[in-house]
């Protein structure tokens, strides 16, 4: 078992020796915290954060991360807070903690394995700080060492989850032994038949490949030598998932696989030149195989591995494969990432080797902030892999990834369109949140619907993807085009009978295909959806009809031809002349919100059928002529439109209550009521229901007779 004393060996060959009573005091608190819990192992707890911070510190990890590697699980089993940590060991600790406690709490659930990329996505955005994540890789490591003394059921889980997840992740961060034991020992559990052939047959072998490694080393080893090549040779046996994945992907047998033991050349030299000479000495040794050869050092791997790679026919007719690299680029393929914290030419020749070893890292990490303090870079790095994405869960546990800034609304349409179209609301982490509200990393997100419910034009605002905004203008569209189909219709239907035609009548006549080409229109349905966009005015078609027949289409000065017409009585105003406006869509305008009595005017929208104006806004005023029809009010009694009046008074006690009552006492509905008080004056501000325009003035007249009011004033947003 680790001891603290093992730990702080370790660590006092390159922290300086404050940072070692900081480790101490870490390890008295992690053991206070965890008293009395024990593994499944049956150890003591402590024994787990122990070896984490073990690992850490073979790594050469800096304080804050062996400090978090002992109190890695203290905030999630035990009573531990961030702010005691904070207090304790910094803001530095706290945060690595608290990310890493963020991490542990993502359950992967029964996810498709084409999806383990967006897992390990996810688990990279989750890592504000690279050193999140190499604790949490540590942490791996270490249950994957202990995991025998889990439950079958749970190791093969376990397992296949390291596999998919945390090998590739320590593969991507260039951490080669990390992802070799991760593999073996996942590879171990996953496929333990395999495993213990494999392992056996390697094992079987053993001393004659012992002797036949002794002998090839020292063959290169001569030939380097005597060409007064300053370097070191390995030869060591691949490990068993490598081996057992080149016989399933290549189709053969254990026997047939010769190169067993890989050869490394690791020169002392830094030049990529020297690598290329040796290359050729071994070339001039043994025969290369054609086609074997690698050159990673023109072409680095995607984390950045260099080496130069080369099959030759051995001493005895066999292959034998050879790597050959720089001291530098070896301690990449080995440590990755990791060899940044390394101190171990002091810091001084640490800060030599910065500015190289920076440019590979930003490199790898793909980050695209300029570093400006090195130290500083290195003390916070930030893990900017994927900074424009955003990975959440669906309610099943599968991942799904947005953009950065992506809705609930992104989300629903990600899953079906009706789901998108029906949104009324969502819960992120069980509680509910705005439509607008921008998902996080590692959140789980659930869509309420509701049938019948139908997109806003306020969501293209919040969505982001292209997706969920084709979706909703799609929607838009089709409702916009089924609002001036009808509106079109009963203008043109309207229009027809002004002229004493039946609009029925030219729909099937051979004029109409004339009408279709002098306004390249693609048939009847455009026609009208032009007339009911106001893109096109009902009058100019029934002129273009008429035109043969020079029959005047004047208009008349105003609308004397007033003939029987049934209003939409919902919406309590017609098209003058129209004998149906069931399907038109009628909207109130909201600048100067007309109510029954006003003088008002239609206003064709592009889309939202007519918009009802008064005569005199300014709005209407400024408009294209050709988009104004003539519109009369077509009321029943119980209609009510809201009014905003403003009523400016003394600021005395009771206001409020006074002018109520009396709005009251005239049956009208007070939907909202609000004072504000400045000096002397109390501004009140009510929106009613109201009937009609003479309603409305009789209540102003009846509030503008109480001795407090200064003035009144029915408000609009001209
Ligand atoms: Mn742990």
């Amino acid at each position: 078992m680790l001891r603290i004393n093992d730990i702080i060996d370790k660590a006092q060959t390159y922290l300086p020796p404050e940072d070692l009573e900081m480790i101490k005091k870490a390890y008295i608190y992690s053991a206070a915290v965890h008293q009395g819990q024990v593994r499944l192992s049956g150890e003591p707890y402590l024994t787990h954060p122990m070896e984490v911070a073990g690992i850490l510190t073979d790594m050469k990890m800096d304080t804050a991360a062996i400090i978090s590697g002992l109190l890695h699980d203290t905030i999630e089993d035990t009573l531990t807070t961030t702010e005691q940590l904070e207090k304790e060991f910094g803001k530095d600790v706290a945060f690595l903690v608290g990310g890493l406690t963020k991490l542990s709490r993502i359950s992967f659930g029964s996810q498709e394995e084409r999806q383990s990329e967006n897992f390990r996505k996810m688990i990279l955005a989750m890592s504000d700080d690279i050193r999140i994540l190499l604790v949490r890789l540590a942490d791996r490591l270490h249950n994957m060492r202990t995991l025998k003394y889990h439950p079958q059921e749970k190791r093969f889980y376990i397992a296949k989850e390291t596999m998919d997840i945390y090998a590739p992740l320590a593969n991507r961060l260039g951490i080669n032994w990390m992802r070799m034991e991760l593999e073996d020992l996942s590879f171990q559990y996953i496929a333990p038949d395999a495993y213990n052939e494999l392992f056996a047959k390697v094992a079987k072998s053993y001393e004659a490949r012992n002797r036949y490694t002794q002998e090839v080393k020292r063959i290169i080893y001569n030939v380097l030598k005597k060409n007064s090549v300053k370097c070191k040779v390995e030869g060591r046996a691949k490990h068993l998932y490598s081996i057992y994945k080149k016989m399933h992907e290549q189709h053969i047998n254990f026997d047939e696989i010769y190169d067993l033991i890989a050869f490394r050349i690791i020169l002392d030299s830094d030049q990529e030149k020297s690598c290329y000479e040796v290359l050729s000495m071994m070339h001039a040794l043994w025969k290369p195989v054609p086609g074997r050869f690698k050159d990673y050092i023109a072409m680095p791997k995607a984390n950045h591995y260099q080496s130069l790679h080369t099959t030759v026919i051995g001493p005895y007719g066999e292959r034998v494969e050879i790597q050959i690299r720089t001291e530098k680029m070896h301690e990449w393929a080995e440590k990755g990432i990791a060899a940044h914290w390394r101190y171990k030419e002091g810091l001084n020749g640490y800060k030599d080797r910065e500015d190289n070893e920076i440019k590979k890292l930003r490199e790898v990490m793909e980050i695209q902030n300029e570093i400006k303090d090195p130290k500083e870079f290195m003390a916070n790095l930030r893990l900017a892999l994927f900074p424009d994405e955003v990975y959440v869960f669906t309610p099943h546990g599968d991942v799904k990834s947005f953009p950065r800034g992506a809705t609930p609304i992104d989300f629903a349409y990600s899953i079906h369109t009706d789901v998108g179209n029906q949104c009324i609301g969502a819960k992120v982490n069980k509680s509910i949140v705005p439509l607008k509200y921008k998902l996080q990393n590692g959140e789980t997100v659930e869509i309420i619907t509701q049938a019948g419910h139908h997109p806003s034009k306020d969501w293209l605002k919040y969505a982001v993807t292209t997706r969920a905004i084709s979706k909703i203008r799609n929607w838009i569209n089709l409702e916009e085009k089924k609002n001036s189909l009808a509106l079109g219709r009963d203008l043109l239907e309207k229009e027809f009978r002004r002229h004493n035609l039946k609009f029925s009548n030219f729909v099937k006549s051979d004029e109409i295909n004339k009408v279709f080409d002098e306004y390249s229109v693609n048939g009847l349905d455009e026609l009208i959806s032009q007339v009911g966009m106001g893109r096109l005015s009902a009058k100019r078609v029934v002129n273009s009809f008429l035109a043969g027949e020079t029959v005047s289409v004047e208009e008349p000065a105003t609308n004397k031809i007033k003939k029987r017409k049934t209003a939409s009585p919902s919406m309590g105003v017609s098209i003058v002349g129209a004998e149906d406006m069931d399907d038109v869509l009628i909207n109130f305008a909201k600048c100067c919100n007309p109510i029954p009595g006003d003088e008002i005017l239609g206003y064709i929208s592009r889309g939202r059928g007519i918009i009802v104006h008064t005569n005199n806004c300014p709005y209407i005023k400024r408009t294209n002529k050709e988009r104004i029809v003539n519109i009369e009010w077509n009321v029943r009694e119980e209609n009510t439109y809201p009014v905003h009046i403003r009523i400016v008074c003394d600021d005395i006690k009771g206001v409020l209550t006074e002018v109520s009552s009396i709005i009251s006492s005239f049956d009208i509905n007070i939907s909202y009521a609000q004072v504000e008080t400045t000096d002397m004056v109390a501004i009140c501000n009510f929106i009613i229901d109201i009937n009609n325009l003479n309603q409305l003035n009789q209540v102003l007249a009846a509030i503008r007779q109480l001795k407090f009011v200064k003035s009144i004033e029915r408000l609009r947003h001209f």
